[in-house]
Parts: structure tokens; C-alpha cells; sequence
């Protein structure tokens, strides 16, 4: 592999652009971004060797689609238009099933592999990206058995090589299981920071009652709403499922709060403890 376009340079394209590099000195990574201030800062962050335009993609062995999942499912026809016959297209995209649709007919469907790195923070845009940032996660891929053998092998080495498990499902799976493990927490944390800033419109308050518990909490609510509505969008049924148990637990809570039974209540928590040993062993994010 000679030449990788990223398509995105932000907290997830920024991250890869930085440990592909690592690992592979010998390739040149050009960025593609739709602002070219964005393009500016992931060329002086070190993050890209060069800044490119969607023109130059015939001359791709890889491209990786980091940018929003509405997005993506928009470019990615135009990205596989556009490049070799051997080039790759991977795409990082937090949902799978409207992206694989898009592509579900496409001439060049083999050469287009499906992608979730299961790695992240609340940080977005090119100054967000680290290094290790995937070291020790997840990386699901989905339909691998659509794309061409040589271009999967090659895909799946960059990306174990950069410290990541790979794990197959299908779209309709991962969409479903993601809304759960991913989805619901970030609109738990957005609810629970708007809860608390209307109550407490004086800011300052909350700044100085903020434990580490409404901190670690509410992390997550930092996150970019222009990566995360075009996600709930995609994936409404799913989410509002989540949400509808979601709701349907709380309303249980607080109705044994009203109803002075403290001793469920206990019971229930000392049920969800278990989750300590759910997540042992298991990469956040
Ligand atoms: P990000 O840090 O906000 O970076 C996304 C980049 O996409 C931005 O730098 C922006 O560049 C560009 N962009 C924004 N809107 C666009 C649009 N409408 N059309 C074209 N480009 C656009 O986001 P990210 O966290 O890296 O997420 C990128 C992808 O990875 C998303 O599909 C997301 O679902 C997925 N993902 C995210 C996480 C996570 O935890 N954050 C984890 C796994 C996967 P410009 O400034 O040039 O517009």
C-alpha cells in the first residue's frame, strides 16, 4: 500500500491517519476534507502528508471515509465511481446498514469493505486525533464476504497491525446491538446535562457540586450533535426501542421511590452491579 486517502481527518480519520503512519512509514497519506482550514490544521498536526481533492482518487490503494454517516452514505457511490480497480474504500461509519445499502448495487461493491472501529472520545475534529486511540478495541466488520478476498486480507492487516480485534456481523446486528451498547448511552448523557443545566440554570453551582460521578456521566454530552443526529436518524428504529426500555426502567425506579420501597430498590442495584463483571475485560467507548 503506496497511497492512503482519508476522506475526514477528524477525531476518527486524524486517529488512523496517525497509527497507519506509524506502522508504515513508506505511505503517503493524502487528506480530503470539505473545509480547507480543517485540511490546513490535520497538515500541521502532522496528521496528513499531503492535502488532496476527490479527483486524485484513481491513484488510491486505500481510502478510509471518516465523516458523518449521512455523509457518507451520499459520497461513498462517488468515492467507488472514482477509484482503481484495485483500490479499497473502507468507511468507519457508526451505523452499517444505510451505508451497505448505498452500496448494495454499486459495479465496484467488492471493493468497498464495511467498518466500525469501536474506539472513540467526546472530542471531535482534526486537534481531537491521538495516538492508540484503537489499540486494544473493536474493530466490526460487516458483509466482508461481498468484498474481494485480497482487498479484505489487506484491510484487516492495517488494521490488527494497529492493535485491533476484528469481529464480523451483519448490518441489521451491529445496528441493532450498537443502538444499546453506544447509541442509548450518548442520549442518556445529553438528557441527564440538559436535566441538570435547566434546574440549575446558574452554571457556576453546578461547576462547583460537579463530582466525578455527573462528570463521568455526562462525558459523552460533549460530543459533536452533527456526527451524532445524522447517527439517531439512521438508526431511529433501533434507538427508539432502547429508549422505550430505557424509559419503562426509570419510570420502574421511580415509581418503588414513591412507593418507600427502598428494598427493591436496593435490589435492583445490587442486580445492575453485575455489570462490573460484564465490563471486565471489555474496551470502553
Ligand atoms: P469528527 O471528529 O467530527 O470529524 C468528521 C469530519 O468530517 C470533520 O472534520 C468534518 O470536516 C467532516 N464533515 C463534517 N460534516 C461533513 C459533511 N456533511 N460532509 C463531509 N464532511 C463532513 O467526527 P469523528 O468522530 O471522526 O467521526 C467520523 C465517523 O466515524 C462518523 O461516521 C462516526 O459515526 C464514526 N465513528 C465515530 C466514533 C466516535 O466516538 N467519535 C467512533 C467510531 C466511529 P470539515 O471540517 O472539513 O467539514
Amino acid at each position: 500500500m503506496k497511497n492512503i486517502y482519508a476522506i475526514g481527518v477528524g477525531l476518527i480519520g486524524g486517529s488512523l491517519c496517525i497509527d497507519i503512519k506509524k506502522n508504515n512509514p513508506e505511505v503517503v497519506i493524502h487528506g480530503i476534507s470539505r473545509k480547507e482550514t480543517t485540511l490546513n490544521t490535520a497538515l500541521e498536526l502532522g496528521l496528513i502528508d499531503k492535502k488532496a481533492t476527490l479527483d486524485d482518487l484513481a491513484n488510491a490503494d486505500l481510502v478510509i471515509i471518516s465523516i458523518p454517516v449521512n455523509a457518507t452514505v451520499q459520497l461513498l457511490p462517488t468515492v467507488l465511481d472514482k477509484i482503481s480497480d484495485t483500490g479499497l474504500v473502507v468507511d468507519a461509519g457508526s451505523t452499517k446498514v444505510d451505508i451497505c445499502k448505498a452500496v448494495e448495487n454499486h459495479p465496484k461493491r467488492r471493493n468497498f469493505l464495511a467498518m466500525h472501529p469501536i474506539a472513540g472520545t467526546e472530542h471531535s475534529g482534526p486537534t481531537a486525533a491521538i495516538e492508540g486511540l484503537f489499540a486494544g478495541k473493536t474493530n466490526i466488520v460487516c458483509e466482508v464476504e461481498k468484498t474481494t478476498f485480497k482487498l479484505q486480507e489487506k484491510a484487516l492487516k492495517l488494521f490488527t497491525d494497529i492493535g485491533m480485534r476484528i469481529r464480523y456481523m451483519n448490518p441489521e446486528a451491529h445496528d441493532k446491538h450498537i443502538a444499546y451498547m453506544s447509541h442509548l448511552s450518548h442520549i442518556s448523557s445529553f438528557m441527564l446535562g440538559k436535566t441538570v443545566i435547566e434546574k440549575e440554570k446558574n452554571e457556576r453551582d453546578i461547576f462547583d457540586m460537579a463530582g466525578s460521578g455527573f462528570a463521568s456521566t455526562v462525558r459523552l454530552a460533549k460530543s459533536s450533535p452533527e456526527m451524532w443526529t445524522p447517527i439517531f436518524e439512521q438508526n431511529k428504529t433501533n434507538v427508539i426501542e432502547t429508549l422505550e426500555e430505557y424509559i419503562e426502567n426509570l419510570t420502574q425506579f421511580k415509581e418503588l421511590m414513591q412507593a418507600n420501597d427502598f428494598d427493591a430498590i436496593n435490589t435492583e442495584m445490587k442486580n445492575t452491579n453485575h455489570i462490573k463483571d460484564i465490563l471486565k475485560g471489555i474496551s470502553q467507548e
